[in-house]
């Protein structure tokens, strides 16, 4: 345990946290304690190939027209990279995407955005996503 407070530190230095409440994570749609999830930026969710692969999947299993999918699958592309908010993320979804565990963690317990948050790059995220179409060719 020691070792392991040596290497990643405690959470003592934080400040009091907030209440802890229990909200729904932005990927899964689950209930997660805002404290045992983490905050992600935009970019951090909307670059990651797997991400979009999440969503084809559960787009593609709704009942509605092929070619009306295509168009939600854009709209949502385009909606998802502005967004300017943090992205609240469970345990289970946080293994689609790259970044700073021990920073996105702290922030979700106080609640405050992590660095770097705002809109994303629309190319970056259209690339990611047009990778993710390519994964199921
Ligand atoms: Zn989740």
């Amino acid at each position: 345990m020691k070792l392991w407070q040596r290497l990643f530190g405690t959470m003592r230095d934080a400040p009091p946290s907030q209440r802890d409440e229990e909200l729904q994570c932005d990927i899964c749609g689950n209930k997660t304690w805002r404290q045992q999830g983490y905050f992600l930026t935009t970019a951090e969710v909307t670059t990651s190939s797997y991400y979009w692969v999440f969503k084809r999947e559960v787009l593609f299993a709704m009942p509605v027209p092929e070619d009306a999918k295509v168009g939600m699958f854009t709209e949502d592309i385009e909606s998802s990279v502005s967004d300017r908010t943090p992205w609240l993320v469970c345990e289970r979804c946080s293994v689609l995407f790259v970044f700073d565990r021990k920073i996105a963690r702290d922030c979700a317990i106080r609640k405050t955005a992590p660095p770097n948050s705002g809109p994303a790059d629309l190319d970056a995220v259209r690339s990611a996503a047009q990778k993710a179409m390519l994964m199921f060719k």
